[in-house]
């Protein structure tokens, strides 16, 4: 069986494929510039991942709008949804937000981009 996913040890963003044994063993990593990345990819190949989606205060309301909802631009290891839904929660950005804008690109050390999605006190 093969997996594939996008390293976010670092701002390159390699693809990486992990292939694995009946057991769930990897066997085999191919792609990825570096080590950091490779052993990555060997350590969350088990893991399930997702995309987090979650919202950030904004420094002051527009209307009734306290805060904007976000999302990570990659999958992340389900072990460390936690960790980033509370490092979110201690943000806060300034309105006007865009869609698309960057709320926060290296969460712990680690490159999680984390997006806007939706726009709020741009019109
Ligand atoms: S494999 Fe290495 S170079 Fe590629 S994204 Fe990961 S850390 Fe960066």
């Amino acid at each position: 069986m093969k997996r594939r996913c996008k390293c976010i040890m670092c701002p390159v963003g390699c693809e990486i494929e992990i292939v694995l044994d009946d057991m769930g063993n990897v066997v085999e990593v191919i792609g990825g510039l570096c080590e950091r990345g490779r052993n990555f990819a060997k350590e969350t190949a088990g893991q399930n991942m997702q995309i987090v989606t979650t919202t950030v205060k904004l420094t002051e309301p527009v209307g009734e709008v306290r805060v904007v909802p976000v999302k990570t631009t990659t999958p992340i290891p389900v072990s460390q949804m936690k960790d980033v839904v509370s490092y979110l929660k201690t943000l806060e950005v300034k309105p006007p937000v865009k869609i698309g804008d960057i709320i926060t690109d290296n969460i712990g050390g680690k490159h999680i981009t984390v997006v806007a999605t939706r726009s709020v006190g741009t019109s």
